[in-house]
């Protein structure tokens, strides 16, 4: 992965900020600073190694992204691609943008929402060429909150911990009615006693059926089975 030293440096402003915001409003339970980089910002950084993520123009949506990850870092290191976070906290949002606002980052900008209500949206339908999600929801569920908002022939990347045999078994449905298959996973290994964890990469291989994302609360009340 090649981060370079000005990155580097904005990637540690962008823990200094994170921790300001942090202890006034909840975003993460992680607070220590240590902790903040290597949880939060080392573990957002390593999609960066992915072949798919080599390109510079890409338009890449981060669904759930609460207090910013792995968008923040993510936007940080690649300059030249255009990020959005969506999430249905408008609290966290405005303290991603006061973020955004200090690190002067300008390839971010905000969604406030929910997914099963932007992924019915064709401003943002099968029109991101990556999205990603961390910590947002089980993989059947993940799938259908996700999966809309991907271009036919794009990706989802879910960031995941090592143990998931039952959980990639239970989304055997959601990835055949959603079209989105996985391609390719990439382990890696946090320092410290973080321990190994992986991403999961989807590809989605033709536009979402109109029934999906079903009504709000749907996809996590009744999951894909
Ligand atoms: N990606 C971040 C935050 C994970 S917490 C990280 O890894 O640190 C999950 C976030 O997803 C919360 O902020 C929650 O508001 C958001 N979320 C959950 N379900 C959602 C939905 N259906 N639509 C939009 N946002 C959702």
């Amino acid at each position: 992965m090649t981060i370079t030293d000005d990155q580097q440096n904005r990637l540690r402003e962008l823990q200094t900020v994170f921790l300001e915001e942090n202890a006034k409003l909840n975003l993460s339970a992680i607070r220590e600073p240590d902790a903040v980089w290597i949880g939060n910002i080392s573990d957002s950084v390593v999609a960066l190694d992915l072949d798919i993520f080599q390109r510079s123009d890409l338009k890449i949506l981060d669904i759930g992204t609460g207090g910013g990850f792995p968008l923040l870092p993510l936007a940080i290191c690649k300059p030249g691609c255009h990020f959005t976070g969506l999430d249905s906290t408008q609290k966290k949002l405005d303290a991603i943008t006061r973020m955004t606002n200090a690190l002067d980052l300008t390839n971010v900008r905000m969604l406030a929402g929910r997914c099963e209500e932007k992924g019915r949206d064709s401003q943002h339908r099968d029109q991101y060429d990556i999205v990603t999600a961390r910590a947002v929801a089980p993989l059947n569920i993940l799938l259908e909150l996700g999966g809309p908002f991907v271009k036919p022939g794009g990706h989802l990347i879910a960031w995941k911990s090592m143990k998931m045999d039952t959980e990639l078994e239970e989304s055997l449905l959601a990835r055949a009615n959603l079209s989105c298959h996985l391609v390719d996973t990439h382990e890696y290994e946090l320092p410290d006693d973080w321990g190994k964890r992986q991403l999961l990469i989807f590809e989605k291989t033709s536009s979402t059926d109109q029934k999906y994302p079903r009504e709000t609360g749907i996809p996590k009340k009744n999951p894909l089975l």
